[in-house]
């Protein structure tokens, strides 16, 4: 009797309480807060890996590491968005515009990862592909945050911008295919959980686009399911996908494998 009560009691609340606008936005904040936590874990259990710590070089070490960081940022501002946009109009506007900034700087630590280790042999042109990356980056967070820019009369340039920086993460991994092909190149740089997590980002902003299954089942979703959270849910794959796809990169080049592509890409310097 207590227990049905109690069941009753809980169900009221949870009507009165937590309506369903509200539940959705839950959803949004605590995949990305679980996710900001993983990743945060999964980072200090990387550095209390001595093997590893000890045998990686500085460089390898650093490209993950910037990975780690770029989406324990991005999660934790996209967290912040979800959880402060009722607050007020002001407190929307401006968590929209970190949210924002979270994605620029996610694809920017995805492309300088991903450029380092495609070009681990090849300071110069990985500093160029870095340098490349960082000013598109760099120019999308302008865009971002500065008022003036948020009007409409610059919203296909806003939009082209965030294009460019998304197709510019795929120029190394171009010129790292034609340089080294396919199966080395994911070798070096884990080139199928690179393609994995481009995939599973693609189809979740396809799903956020189209606002599958939200659209075409008004308000059967309204509590959790609905575009939003799928593709939350989505990007929180892809940041798994690739991490694990990074840390067999960083074993790779640990070991003699890795040693002999350095050696036999010193060989072909004249190839670039
Ligand atoms: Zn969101």
């Amino acid at each position: 009797m207590i227990l049905q009560c109690c069941q009753l009691f809980s169900s009221q609340v949870a009507q009165e309480c937590l309506p369903a606008h509200h539940i959705g936005p839950a959803a949004n904040i605590w995949s990305h807060l679980l996710g900001a936590l993983w990743f945060l874990l999964s980072s200090l259990q990387y550095l209390q890996y001595q093997r590893l710590i000890r045998n990686v070089s500085f460089g390898d070490g650093l490209a993950l590491g910037v990975y780690y960081l770029v989406v324990i940022v991005c999660f934790a501002l996209s967290t912040f968005f979800h959880t402060f946009s009722d607050h007020s109009p002001g407190m929307h506007k401006f968590g929209n515009e970190l949210d924002h900034l979270g994605i620029v700087l996610v694809l920017w630590g995805t492309g300088v990862s991903g450029a380092h280790f495609a070009f681990n042999c090849h300071q110069g042109l990985e500093t160029a592909y870095v340098g490349f990356l960082s000013a598109t980056a760099f120019g999308c967070g302008v865009f971002t945050l500065r008022p003036k820019f948020r009007q409409p009369a610059y919203r296909t340039t806003r939009f082209l911008l965030y294009l460019f920086l998304g197709a510019s993460l795929f120029a190394p991994i171009a010129h790292g295919l034609a340089v080294y092909g396919y199966p080395i190149l994911n070798n070096m740089m884990g080139l199928e959980s690179f393609l994995g997590l481009a995939a599973i980002n693609f189809s979740g902003s396809a799903v956020y686009a189209a606002r599958i299954p939200d659209r075409r089942f008004p308000g059967t979703f309204d509590y959790i399911g609905q575009s939003h959270n799928l593709m939350h849910v989505l990007v929180l794959t892809g940041a798994l996908v690739r991490v694990q796809g990074l840390l067999g990169v960083l074993e790779y080049w640990q070991g003699p494998s890795g040693k002999e592509v350095d050696a036999w890409v010193m060989e072909k310097k004249d190839f670039y």
